[in-house]
């Protein structure tokens, strides 16, 4: 069996106020809050997933909000860089939508033939947009406080920084079934599956940066998409036979997954598609309530009272931002 992701499942991020990170991606990005769940390894924290509609692998960006937690360092081995598709048209949009609300956004850039806004998030993550016309994936969600036409389609890809770029690039292209599709200077774009948007990493060997941090404002893990669990159990036992690190297959609630390090130093994941974020609300209700795992539920009221309150903005604060806000 050959090793192939399907392209990103989810990303994962650190951030400190859980409603301020609420209030910047529901709000500002107009991505769908998907679920409200726990920190399945420390239930005294959120763990919130905003993704499209309806939460689908490859639109899905998730934070562990630790209130206090300090600030991260970007650095090498680590994911430094978040990218989202939005539609080839809609980047002049998002720049006039996310500069009247504040938000600290560069000019357009391009790199490999794409462009794209950079902006920070409010723990300072760095978030990309780049204009793409086959960001379609993602099915956007029509209660949104984004117009349909300009939403986030799902992840682009994300840049890993390394001090050296061999060990990364071996690791992907001989073990996790990547292949080199573009290179630039010092950056090394790898695709997975048909590639494109959602399938994509970019490799950026920078040796003179320093180490970083995994903290507030940095990317955790980034995680990749296999088919169901039967192929995961496949593929872990081909990265158990090369030597590789990794953990045993772990009931995440909402898919099934298993990690481990490349060699540069990021933490990786592999997902599983099924059985998704309906699992255990109907799509309607998606993010509205906290969930928990059933192995968790008999601690509900322990672990609601340590949770800080969380409101998902509501129309009326949108309307506050002016028209087309
Ligand atoms: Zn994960």
């Amino acid at each position: 069996m050959s090793i192939e992701p399907l392209g990103i499942h989810h990303v994962t991020a650190i951030a400190t106020d859980p409603q301020r990170n609420v209030d910047f991606y529901y709000a500002t990005l107009g991505l769908r809050l998907v679920k409200r769940t726990v920190n399945f390894d420390a239930p005294d924290t959120y763990h919130l997933y905003y993704g499209d509609e309806a939460g689908r692998p490859g639109t899905l960006l998730t934070f562990f909000p630790w209130p206090g937690t300090p600030q991260g360092r970007h650095g090498t081995g680590q994911a430094t860089v978040t990218s989202f598709s939005v539609p080839g048209s809609s980047l002049g949009w998002w720049k006039q939508r996310l500069e009247r609300l504040g938000v600290d956004v560069t000019e357009a850039t391009t790199r490999f033939e794409e462009d794209a806004l950079s902006l920070h998030d409010p723990d300072g993550l760095v978030i990309e947009l780049v204009a793409h016309d086959d960001a379609s994936d993602g099915v956007p969600w029509p209660d949104g406080p984004v117009p349909a036409e300009h939403q986030i389609r799902g992840l682009h890809g994300v840049t890993l920084c390394e001090a050296g770029y061999e060990a990364t690039a071996e690791l992907l292209v001989d073990r996790l079934g990547f292949r080199l599709v573009a290179e630039a200077d010092n950056r090394y774009r790898f695709d997975t599956a048909a590639g494109g948007p959602g399938a994509r990493v970019d490799v950026v060997c920078q040796p003179e940066a320093p180490r970083g941090m995994v903290a507030a404002g940095t990317v955790h893990h980034v995680a990749w998409r296999a088919p169901d669990v039967d192929t995961e159990a496949g593929w872990r036992g081909e990265l158990v036979g090369s030597g590789l690190d990794v953990t045993p297959i772990i009931d995440r609630q909402y898919f099934e997954s298993i990690y481990f390090r490349e060699p540069g130093g990021v933490l990786l994941e592999i997902a599983t598609d099924p059985p998704g974020f309906t699992k255990d609300e109907p799509l309607l209700e998606l993010g509205k309530a906290l969930k928990l795992p059933p192995w968790l539920e008999p601690q509900r009221e322990l672990i609601q009272r340590a949770l800080p309150e969380l409101k998902l903005p509501d129309a009326d604060r949108w309307a506050e931002r002016g028209p087309g806000a």
